[in-house]
């Protein structure tokens, strides 16, 4: 069967990532999107998308040289160099928590409660411990959706302030309203992204989107489909 030619991961400006160009990311992101995807394989797709956008995002991160003895001899090999932290934005954020302690394990975790006001769209900040934690070189701000961009940029000016050096952006879908005001408001953090959609509506939803991430995860939405409905068989 003829494939059609899929595009390589394009990079819109230096600091943007995008994949949609990856196959099974744009599939796994498609059923995401789906509204009758119910909460648990929502949550699954989410983690099994986080695991491949953070192995992107990570791909390019500081590494030094080190010994190594296999069973056959010495090597030299390559090895993380700088400390590395997740800071994922409750709610929506915390599905992504599983993939980032796969893929770098006993890394801190610095959860950021951060809530749009429906009214304002500004996010406010309701859990922030950072002053409490041991420093990290380079944090991984951990958000599905980077919509007005209000939270990425409050999360970003907090991780700095908090000394971090590197602060990376991995999110699933961004509206180019966030992608752009993140970037005027912080341009050295790289933003990773599995598809950046058309548009922002009223309500500060991206559109066509995929609804409210944390609704989506945690069944809480007035119209969530329900996970496992049971259906009698017929007698
Ligand atoms: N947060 C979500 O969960 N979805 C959106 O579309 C925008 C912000």
């Amino acid at each position: 069967m003829a494939r059609p030619p899929s595009p390589p991961p394009a990079q819109v400006h230096d600091q943007l990532h995008v994949y949609s160009g990856h196959a099974l990311i744009a599939h796994k992101l498609a059923v995401l999107r789906d509204r009758r995807t119910q909460p648990a394989r929502f949550g699954q797709l989410l983690k099994e998308l986080a695991l491949m956008l953070l192995s992107h995002a990570t791909a390019a991160l500081p590494t030094q040289e080190v010994p190594v003895v296999t069973p056959m001899g010495r090597t030299t090999q390559r090895v993380l160099a700088k400390r590395v932290g997740f800071a994922p934005i409750l709610r929506a954020g915390a599905g992504m928590i599983p993939a980032a302690q796969e893929l770098v394990p006993g890394a801190p975790i610095w959860y950021l409660g951060l809530y749009r006001d429906e009214e304002t769209l500004r996010p406010v900040r309701y859990y922030d411990k950072l002053q409490d934690y041991p420093p990290v070189d380079i944090a991984l701000i951990l958000d599905p959706m980077l919509a007005t961009g209000g939270s990425a940029v409050l999360a970003a000016s907090r991780l700095k302030e908090k000394g971090v050096e590197k602060v990376l952006y991995v999110g699933l879908i961004a509206a180019p309203e966030g992608v752009a005001r993140l970037h005027q408001e912080h341009p050295d953090v790289e933003i990773h992204v599995a598809a950046v959609d058309e548009r922002l509506n009223e309500r500060g939803y991206i559109v066509p989107g995929l609804g409210d991430a944390g609704d989506r995860q945690n069944a809480t939405g007035a119209n969530e489909p329900t996970d496992d409905p049971f259906v009698p068989e017929e007698a």
